[in-house]
């Protein structure tokens, strides 16, 4: 019954790429309603919520824009092929849309001069949302799936490493968390959010269908780029420790001396 349910979705348009591109804009745009109520509902200035509306409609076309751009450079002969059809032939990643739209949020909202952590916090959440959601797309074009397996799982048979199961229910998990739901304030959204994604698509990666070829150590690109982040994320740790216990102690001015 689930099945025949989804096969008839799937089969509605071009064999799962409608219905792969309806949850992306389907996640898109739950994650652009999210950050709207969430920036209205903050007490500030009109022009402050103006600016914020434009940093974040700005950062993610520059996501959307990033996460189609750089598998032009991972399919053969992209390059080939006019602008149009480059763009279609060649899908979305969503991590490097993930890290485009973040790392251009916090810069335009900077260059905005606005509070670029404090606004950037708020889309962490919707974000989540929208990585849960648009991997159930990935389920029906067939793209992003694991490694061939047979196994038993409770009574399930698994065909395939239910690599896209894990990160939807993964996400899923962590945008309630992050949700700010019954007065839970968790701090460092972002910091959390990269931490999990980073680690579980490290994993992930060992075990999924595209693996691609290995580009460093045995490692392929979206390995080294989540070990990049967790570097990055890494470093920020160690200089908010160092800053937090005055590891860089200022030189304390001498005494005045009187007389
Ligand atoms: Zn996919």
């Amino acid at each position: 019954m689930l099945e025949e349910l989804f096969n008839a979705v799937r089969d509605a348009g071009f064999s799962g790429l409608a219905a792969y591109y309806t949850l992306i804009m389907t996640g898109a745009l739950a994650a652009a309603v999210m950050i709207y109520l969430k920036t209205d509902k903050i007490n500030c200035e009109n022009k402050v919520k103006r600016r914020v509306y434009v940093a974040f409609i700005a950062a993610g076309a520059v996501g959307f824009f990033c996460s189609n751009a750089f598998k032009w450079f991972f399919i053969p002969n992209s390059f080939d092929f006019p602008f149009f059809e480059r763009v279609l032939r060649s899908g979305f990643t969503f991590f490097v849309g993930m890290l485009t739209f973040f790392g251009s949020a916090l810069l335009i909202l900077k260059l905005l001069k606005q509070n670029a952590g404090f606004w950037v916090e708020r889309a962490v959440p919707p974000v989540a949302a929208f990585n849960a959601i648009s991997r159930v797309g990935c389920i029906f074009l067939g793209c992003c799936g694991g490694i061939h397996i047979d196994a038993d799982f409770f009574g399930i048979r698994l065909e395939h490493f239910p690599v896209i199961e894990i990160e939807i229910a993964v996400m899923t998990v962590l945008f309630f968390i992050l949700a700010d739901r019954k007065k839970r304030n968790v701090k460092n959204k972002l910091f959390w959010y990269l931490l999990v994604y980073c680690v579980l698509r490290f994993f992930l990666e060992f075990v999924r269908e595209d693996r691609g070829a290995h580009s460093l150590a045995g490692l392929n690109v979206p390995q080294l780029i989540a070990l990049s982040v967790l570097a990055v994320l890494a470093a920020s740790l160690i200089i908010n420790y160092a800053k937090t216990k005055k590891l860089f102690k200022e030189k304390t001015p001498p005494p005045p001396v009187n007389g």
